[in-house]
C-alpha cells in the first residue's frame, strides 16, 4: 500500500498514510507535527502553524477508538476461537497489537483531521 501513487494527491503535499506515519507538518512538511507518539505538538517548529488551533474540534476520536477496540476485540475472539492459543501467548501477542494500533489510530486520525482544517482554512 503506497499513498504516494493515489491520483488524487495534491501537489506539494506529502501522502496522507506517510504524513501520519512520519508526523510531516501539512504546511511546511517538516516532521514536527508529533511532540509524543500520540500527541500532537502545540505547533511547527518549522514554519509555526498552528496545530493545536487546527485540531480542535476533533471530538470524534472517542468514536474512533471504541470502533476500534471492538474491532480488534472481535479480532481476538476470532483468532482465540480459531488457533486456541495459550492465554500467555493471546496476552503476548495482543498487548503489544493493541498498544501499537491505538497509537497508529489516533496518530493517523488527528493527522487526517489536521490536514482536513488546514485544507479547509486555505480555501
Ligand atoms: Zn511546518
Amino acid at each position: 500500500m503506497d499513498a504516494d501513487d493515489s491520483p488524487t494527491k495534491k501537489k506539494g503535499q506529502p501522502g496522507l498514510f506517510s504524513a501520519a506515519l512520519s508526523g510531516l507538518c501539512p504546511r511546511c512538511g517538516a516532521k514536527t507535527l508529533f511532540a509524543a507518539p500520540a500527541r500532537l505538538a502545540d505547533e511547527c517548529a518549522g514554519c509555526g502553524l498552528d496545530f493545536l488551533g487546527l485540531e480542535r474540534g476533533g471530538r470524534f476520536v472517542g468514536v474512533v477508538m471504541m470502533l476500534l477496540a471492538l474491532a480488534l476485540i472481535m479480532a481476538a475472539l476470532g483468532v482465540d476461537e480459531w488457533l486456541r492459543p495459550p492465554p500467555w501467548a493471546s496476552l503476548l501477542f495482543w498487548g503489544p497489537v493493541t498498544a501499537g494500533a491505538v497509537i497508529f489510530g489516533l496518530r493517523f486520525y488527528k493527522a487526517m483531521w489536521v490536514y482536513h482544517q488546514y485544507e479547509e482554512r486555505a480555501e
